[in-house]
């Protein structure tokens, strides 16, 4: 068993229980390892802090699964450390007529850092980010299928942050039957067609599943614009709300035919829907150009900080996309909106939306701080895997 030893005084964040030791805190390494295998986390005097796997070609060197010293991460663990992250999930999929999709493992979340587990009905989608879980793929699989007996197990780790750990991008069947090109699910009792071979993530945005909730209480009556709607799933649970009329904006035309799709699954009476292609920034401003008005808008972007260096450029970018949308709500009007990047924080993303509301010339309020559901955990430890982070907003 190989040691990694840590520098003096650089040991608190890993017995704290934070998942990542960066190379900058590692002393030495007593012994030959290759990427990807288990390794003893020590102080400086030696003393066991954790176990963990280790890739020296990141700038996280190891990643932490286990803090006690007689609980050694071999197959066996791996299969009971799933099965607790499966487990924990009962709750959530106990209803499955109303319910059938949700996130099953979270990584990091799940004290099982690098490997996202999504559930889409009888099919999961995996994705391995890391050497470590690479090299446990095998346990992984097999135990996923003793688990939860799942058609077929799908893996999309067709993904860059692969590149950085030396692994190349994949995807494909690894076990059971070859899943559909659309999956039926179902998410609080609406319906959505997701393609876990091809679409974003594994498919679908789980993670916003209380959230289209939340938004659902404030359509009644309500024009809305649903920008950045992918698979129109806000814009679905808008309609259900009461919408009087929904304008869909995304910049891909599959993602509009695939959300015309999911709102027709859902509502034999469609009210008004409109489909707008394009680059929201030009589109929201010829939308104030021609005079439109809405009384709801959603806004959620994809990622604009990709690391800690980006964070300035985003919170600009950020800030024009909410004053855009800014004035296009009517007096009253309700803006839900989010940030997926991580390395922005709630009080800037916060700050940003003020002072678009300033730029805008309103004033607004703060109703309800939105996150990510209980299938996506934060750690008490690792508080910067809360990476999603939405406000509605009123109007006044
Ligand atoms: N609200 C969606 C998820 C949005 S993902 C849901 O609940 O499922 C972000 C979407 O933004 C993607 O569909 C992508 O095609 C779109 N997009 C990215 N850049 C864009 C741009 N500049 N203008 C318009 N749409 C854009």
């Amino acid at each position: 068993m190989v040691d990694v030893i840590l520098k003096k005084n650089r040991d608190k964040p890993a017995r704290q229980y934070h998942p990542w030791v960066y190379s900058g805190a590692i002393d030495k390494v007593i012994g030959s390892v290759e990427a990807g295998e288990t390794v003893t986390v020590r102080d400086n005097r030696k003393e066991f802090i954790a176990y963990g796997y280790y890739n020296p070609h990141s700038q996280v060197c190891v990643r932490l699964l286990e803090w006690d010293e007689g609980a050694y991460p071999d197959d066996r663990w791996w299969h009971f450390r799933l099965e607790r992250a499966v487990r924990n999930r009962d709750n959530l999929l106990k209803n499955p007529d109303l319910t059938d999709c949700g996130r099953l493992v979270f990584g990091e979340a799940d004290f099982l850092p690098g490997l996202i587990v999504d559930r889409y009905a009888d099919f999961l989608a995996v994705q391995f980010l890391t050497m470590g879980v690479e090299k446990k793929k095998k346990v992984i699989v097999d135990s996923l299928f003793e688990l939860m007996h799942p058609t077929g197990i799908y893996e999309r780790s067709d993904v860059e942050v692969r590149l950085l750990e030396g692994l190349d991008k994949r995807k494909g069947v690894l076990d059971g039957v070859e899943p559909p090109e659309v999956i039926p699910v179902l998410e609080n009792g609406l319906s959505f067609r997701v393609n876990i071979k091809n679409g974003h993530k594994t498919g679908f945005y789980l993670d916003q599943r209380d959230n289209r909730l939340s938004a659902n209480a404030y359509a009644e009556k309500k024009e809305v614009l649903d920008c950045f709607s992918y698979t129109g799933a806000f814009a679905v649970y808008l309609l259900k709300g009461g919408a009087t009329s929904v304008t869909l904006l995304d910049a891909s035309a599959s993602s509009l035919q695939l959300a015309r799709e999911n709102i027709a699954l859902n509502s034999s009476d469609i009210p008004t829907v409109r489909f707008l292609r394009g680059d929201a920034f030009t589109l929201l401003r010829q939308l104030h150009e021609s005079g439109s008005w809405y009384d709801m808008i959603v806004l959620d972007p994809p990622k604009f900080a990709f690391a800690r260096g980006h964070v300035k450029k985003a919170l600009a970018a950020y800030k024009d996309v909410n004053l855009l949308a800014l004035k296009l709500l009517r007096p009253d009007g309700i803006l839900v909106t989010f940030s997926c990047s991580g390395t922005v924080s709630v009080d800037d993303f916060q700050t940003a939306v003020f002072w678009a509301s300033v730029d805008a010339r309103c004033r607004l309020q703060f109703l309800q701080t939105l996150s990510h559901p209980s299938d996506h955990p934060v750690p008490a430890s690792f508080p910067e895997g809360r990476y999603l982070k939405g406000l509605i907003c009123r109007r006044v």
